[in-house]
């Protein structure tokens, strides 16, 4: 496999950049072409008051997937980034006097429900941990390792024997509607149905198999040193290591294809480039709406808007903080979930929960800094950015409701040194083309949806998807799994067809 008939990935988010290192450590030669001047994709930092902070994913989970990442080629996630576990996962507040903190150890989690709502919620809880350890423990490598099962070769990789097992991931149950099975409280069924959102879910909508996230989590959460940029800047130089090409600043506009099957892809100055495979990392959704072409469109399945995750307003700002115990993250929540989630259908919450990720406390006693500290505070929002949109006079009430909940809680923000930087629906809709703000793809809603994900290979010979928007899922490490399965079906199918084009190489590009 040679230079002149490189695979391009489309997209330098984390799945374009796994698939790329996947496939470079087995010796094709890959160019990634990326619209951003940067890699990293939602992996992002913003920089405001004189540094950075940042506005994209803060809690990493399952190292396991980046450690086997990195081990394929041939080195140590450990060498490149410095990882430390949290000791205190996060803080819960549903008023001034209202908190209640989970720990990496279960037991302590345990205790301190035990304290904040009785002794028969603590063991509801622990037996919770048993249910989502063993639906994550079923599904592990049957499902977010494997490529894209339908129902019948999920159960046949379970294994038709396990039933137990097979109807213990519980999919045709609401995760709301189980979670009011485990937990008599109603603010610890808020808790743990929040994890539906770490895929643009909404708990009332979602199978009771997302709860499978709460095992992840207690399985671990990471602070990388430096903050998450640091994680694409470590897969950026390992890829480039490994002889991967990145052109950056440049926006593919159409997937070539001929005889039926991907030729190239041609660039927004119409510069034409040959391709022996196109990789999509950008959303699925991008395919489908034509924006890669006409002619590819039927590779991916049109999501309409009412189908689509959730999407997000998030503030950055520095300012000084004061009577309310951050942690590095910290969760205020709504009085009411379901009147939440009813909202965020058409417009941003009347009562929004909010996360604030406190990006200079790391410490198990989450110790503030002196001064002003980075932020990032973050409210779901309707996936709207490509419609109607948010206006600045909503955006404007949103805030004044955040901070008025946020004190309510007892967290009061003083004046930032720089107006927050504040990132919409619509303006995720222009970094991520064909999304209209939506931040994980489709919405995991209903038992069929994880099905209906789009797998790595497409009708398209030559033409592969990877990233958030297609299985195993959202979220960092999903995207990184998506990016490995679709470099592992790419080089399959290069070794079973042998099939190359002549096609010209990158002429001229910068490769800064
Ligand atoms: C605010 C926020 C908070 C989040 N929090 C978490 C969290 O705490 N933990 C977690 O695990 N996940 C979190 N996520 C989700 C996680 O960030 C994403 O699921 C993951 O990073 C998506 O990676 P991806 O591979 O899909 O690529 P993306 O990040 O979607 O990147 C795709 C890339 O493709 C490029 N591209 C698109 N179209 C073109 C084109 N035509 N030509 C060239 N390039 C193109 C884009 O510029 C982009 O760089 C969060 C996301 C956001 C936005």
């Amino acid at each position: 496999m040679n230079r002149e008939h490189p695979v391009i990935v489309i997209g330098a988010g984390i799945g374009g950049m796994a698939c790329a290192i996947a496939l470079a450590a087995r010796g094709v030669a890959v160019e990634i072409v990326e619209r951003a001047g940067r890699a990293g994709g939602k992996m992002r930092e913003i920089r405001t008051a004189g540094t950075a902070l940042d506005a994209g994913p803060t809690v990493f989970t399952l190292r396991w997937v980046f450690d086997e990442l990195f081990a394929e080629a041939d080195t140590c996630l450990d060498d490149q980034i410095t990882l430390k576990p949290l000791a205190r996962l996060a803080r819960h507040a549903w008023s001034a006097g209202e908190r209640l903190d989970l720990h990496a150890d279960a037991a302590a989690t345990a205790d301190a429900i035990g304290l904040f709502a009785g002794a028969s919620e603590s063991r509801s809880f622990l037996a919770f941990c048993e249910e989502a350890g063993a639906i994550y423990r079923t599904l592990e490598r049957p499902f977010l390792a494997s490529p894209r099962p339908g129902p019948l070769s999920l159960a046949s990789r379970i294994g038709f024997h396990r039933l137990g097992a097979l109807a213990g991931i519980r999919p045709f149950e609401t995760m709301w509607r189980r979670l009011a099975a485990h937990f008599q409280d109603p603010r610890l069924r808020q808790l743990f149905g929040r994890y539906a959102t770490y895929c643009g879910s909404s708990p009332f909508a979602a199978p009771a198999t997302l709860m499978l996230i709460a095992h992840v989590e207690q399985d671990g959460v990471w602070l990388i040193e430096g903050g998450m940029q640091r994680l694409a800047e470590a897969m950026e130089a390992l890829a480039r290591r490994l002889g991967v090409v990145f052109h950056f600043g440049r926006e593919v506009r159409e997937i070539r294809l001929e005889h039926g099957r991907v030729a190239g892809v041609r660039l927004a100055d119409g510069e034409q480039v040959g391709a022996c495979a196109v990789v999509v990392n950008g959303d699925a959704a991008a395919v489908a709406n034509g924006l890669f072409g006409a002619a590819v469109s039927h590779a991916a399945t049109f999501v309409p808007p009412e189908r689509r995750s959730l999407s997000a307003v998030t503030w950055s700002l520095v300012a000084p903080t004061g009577g309310f115990p951050l942690l590095r993250h910290s969760v205020f929540f709504s009085a009411d979930y379901a009147a939440e989630f009813e909202d965020l259908r058409s417009r941003l919450p009347a009562d929004p929960t909010i996360y604030v990720c406190a990006q200079d406390r790391g410490g198990t006693d989450g110790a503030a800094p002196p001064g002003p500290e980075r932020l990032m505070m973050l409210v779901n929002a309707p996936p709207n950015g490509d419609g109607c949109g948010l206006s600045d006079k909503e955006i404007a009430a949103c805030e004044t409701r955040l901070f008025s909940r946020l004190a309510r809680c007892g967290l009061e923000i003083g004046k930032p040194s720089e107006p927050a930087v504040i990132t919409t629906p619509a303006d995720f809709h222009r970094m991520f083309p064909g999304t209209g703000g939506a931040l994980y793809g489709p919405a995991t809603h209903g038992w069929q949806a994880s099905f209906r994900r789009p797998g790595s290979a497409t009708a398209i010979p030559g033409l592969y998807l990877a990233g958030g928007s297609t299985h195993p899922g959202a979220g960092v490490p999903m995207a990184a799994l998506s990016g490995r399965l679709a470099a592992q079906r790419l080089i399959t199918d290069l070794l079973s067809t042998r099939r190359f084009h002549p096609a010209a190489i990158f002429g001229g590009i910068s490769t800064a």
